[in-house]
């Protein structure tokens, strides 16, 4: 059961006390209080857990400080949506907003390789109205003789040049907490000119530790891919690690599914799965479609695979693209084949958007039809 408080209520009160000492005195239930900081208002959510079907709503709803009480039906207690379930699916980060019901794109470097090539890369998105990118310094690697990423010794210029180009978010793999705290002496060395978006790779879907420290802060949004040989089921789950810690801005990551039947394809696109996410869960989801192709494959209409399965994620709904780009493709060291080259920008930005208006077009044409989430 979760207990929503009403919007900032102050837990010196002795309305809040008396109900935090009948929530202690009860037998067979532990309770979590978590925060979350909105635009203008902080909401506090008490997280019930147990043997909660003993409770009754109303009696939990008669409490003065409580504004609502919702019984948890699904498996996914913090972020899945539930009946009767009021609570939002989106959060601002560092002034962008990541919303069921909208969409940002993060086109930028699968791997940083020198300050020239992070410095070409934002300035096309500076040019292009673009204030997120993606910047990999710790890059989870299959050989352990390939380039393992820059790590911290890229952190100032990346984000300083992040600064210069109005760069308000990047998204950023970490591997292991101690990045967690490398990012952010690198922010506060360079006076915090960026923001920054944990990313939990694909291989690390599962690192429930790697969750659980990522979980406990609350300074950094986080883009959780989901695991490349494991059930929709278990991703989310996973993502739940991090919303039971106390980090509810959590994004989905869509990336593909290793299996030979994605053959040609790097991996199967599950880009069909987007819909789904958004009905399960209040989650923003991400589409990967540069991981998923891993190629520069052009179909017969000229178009590439990775634009056609940019354009399909989007007309499903896709609330983030995570693309890679790159200025000097040959000279990238990683993922180069699969990289779109930055003349190619401004096509790929007026592709999204027009798909975009299309799905906003379809919303319309069905609405009416439904009558709620999941009817
Ligand atoms: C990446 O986005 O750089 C990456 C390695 O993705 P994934 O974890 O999906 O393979
Ligand atoms: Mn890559």
């Amino acid at each position: 059961m979760i207990l929503v408080l009403k919007p900032n209520v102050d837990e010196t009160t002795r309305e809040y006390q008396r109900l935090e000492s009948h929530l202690t005195n009860l037998t067979s239930i532990e309770f979590r209080v978590h925060h979350v900081q909105g635009h203008e208002q902080l909401l506090t959510e008490i997280y019930l857990i147990g043997n909660t079907a003993a409770l009754s709503l109303e009696e939990m709803r008669s409490f003065p400080g409580v504004d609502h009480a919702v019984r948890v039906s699904e498996e996914y207690r913090v972020l899945g949506r539930h009946k009767d379930d009021t609570r939002p699916s989106e959060f601002t980060y560092n002034g962008v907003r990541f919303g069921q019901d909208n969409l940002n794109v993060f086109a930028g470097l699968c791997a940083v390789d020198s300050p020239e090539s992070v410095e070409a890369m934002m300035k096309a998105l500076q040019e292009n109205g673009q204030v997120c990118t993606r910047m990999g310094a710790y890059k989870p690697r299959t050989s352990p003789y390939s380039f393992q990423g820059h790590g911290k010794n890229c952190l100032k210029y990346v984000f300083e040049l992040a600064g210069k180009y109005g760069i308000k978010v990047i998204a950023m793999e970490v591997t292991h907490e101690s990045h967690v705290d490398e990012i952010n002496d690198a922010l506060d060395a360079t006076g915090r000119p960026t923001g920054v978006m944990l990313q939990i790779g694909t291989r690390n879907t599962q690192n429930f530790e790697l969750l659980k420290s990522v979980g406990r802060q609350q300074e950094f949004p986080v883009l959780l891919k989901r695991g490349f040989g494991i059930t929709l089921d278990e991703s989310l789950h996973a993502a739940e690690y991090l919303a039971s810690e106390g980090n509810q801005k959590v994004v989905f990551g869509l990336r593909g599914m290793k299996t030979n039947i994605g053959d040609p394809h790097r991996n199967m696109v599950d880009f069909a799965h987007i819909p789904v996410v958004k009905r399960i869960t209040r989650m923003p989801v991400c589409i990967d479609p540069s991981h998923s192709v891993g190629t520069r494959s052009r179909s017969s209409d000229g178009i590439l695979d990775i634009l056609h399965v940019t354009a399909q994620g989007v007309i499903a709904g896709a609330n983030m693209i995570l693309v890679d780009f790159h200025p000097y493709p040959n000279k990238a060291v990683v993922d180069g084949p699969q990289a779109l080259r930055l003349e190619e920008l401004p096509a790929f930005l007026e592709d999204v958007r027009m798909v975009r208006e299309v799905f906003e077009k379809r919303v319309q044409l069905y609405r009416g039809e439904s009558t709620a989430v999941g009817s």
